[in-house]
């Protein structure tokens, strides 16, 4: 596996690669990497001749007060997994050259970026969709993976690349889970056992919503969010942040829940933030 920190090397690969007429698969990350991220790498592994990783805790996603510093980082643990799952190559760029210093053009996907996580951090697809079309150009990938667990994100990336006619195909992988229903995700290693424990309430509302409307047959967003809103609220130390029902396509909220229907929630365990989702 070759290791690139600078754009220009990691763009002189690229350019050898693609005269070979290989099919690029690219994985953007944010590192400390676990199953979740090891999926999207294996779906890249089968279906492209190519793969590049990149891990790269990007400053400009996270808002004021945000995790960005505590962020886990362990690149030799991420270098070992990247190395068993037959990754190309690892793009592992420097803040400063991804951000010098006169740094001035931001993406921004209106409207979609406004909804669900947007109202609780309202600058954080800015800084995804300005980060993520950067790696598209230095990556130049054929197609690229990234998780359901992000749902809202993979939404807003594919209006980006349509809007913007990005020559990439942009694949969506299903939530990787821990045995008893946790989305993986770097964040849970900030939580206590206990914590872990409480961090739960968000899936069991998810699952009890899936049940409701697949045993139950009841529909109205209404009635099954409140018992969802419940599950949460009476869990001792958990803040609900949101839990809506959206129209996966525009992510508005809708009445009842049909196919192509998610929904999607937040919350706060003192510090650490966490959401989840369910499609329909
Ligand atoms: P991150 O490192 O958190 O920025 O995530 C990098 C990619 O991995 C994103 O496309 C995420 O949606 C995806 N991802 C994170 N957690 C999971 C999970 N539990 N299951 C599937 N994909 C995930």
């Amino acid at each position: 596996m070759k290791i690139l920190e600078k754009i220009e090397d990691v763009k002189r690969e690229i350019r050898r690669i693609k005269r070979k007429d290989k099919k690029i698969g690219f994985v953007p990350t944010m590192g400390y990497l676990h199953e979740g991220h090891i999926s999207l790498i294996r779906k890249a592994r089968e279906e492209c001749d190519y793969v590049v990783v990149s891990i790269f805790v990007n400053p400009t996603q996270f808002g004021p007060g945000e995790d960005y510093k505590r962020y886990p980082r362990d690149l030799n643990r991420d270098i070992k997994i990247l190395k068993k799952e037959k990754v190309n190559l690892l793009f592992v760029p420097k803040v400063e050259d991804m951000y010098p210093k006169d740094f001035k053009t931001w993406v921004i996907v209106e409207d979609l970026s406004e909804k669900l996580e947007g109202k609780f951090r309202p600058s954080h697809f800015r800084g995804v969709c300005t980060v993520v079309l950067k790696l598209f150009n230095i990556v130049e990938p054929d197609c690229a993976y990234f998780g359901w667990k992000d749902a809202q994100q993979l939404v807003i990336v594919k209006k980006m690349v349509e809007d913007l006619n990005i020559p990439v195909e942009i694949i969506g992988c299903k939530t990787v889970r821990e045995k008893d229903g946790l989305a993986a995700s770097s964040r849970n290693t900030y939580l206590s056992e206990k914590d872990r424990e409480k961090a739960l309430c968000l899936y069991k509302a998810l699952h009890k919503i899936k049940e409701m409307v697949e045993l139950e047959g009841i529909r109205e967003s209404d009635i099954l969010l409140k018992e969802g809103k419940k599950i949460i609220e009476n869990t001792e130390g958990v803040k609900l942040q949101y839990l809506e029902a959206v129209n996966l396509k525009n992510l508005n909220p809708v009445k009842k829940i049909k196919k192509g229907v998610m929904v999607a929630g937040a919350i706060k365990i003192g510090k650490v933030r966490l959401i989840d989702n369910i499609i329909f």
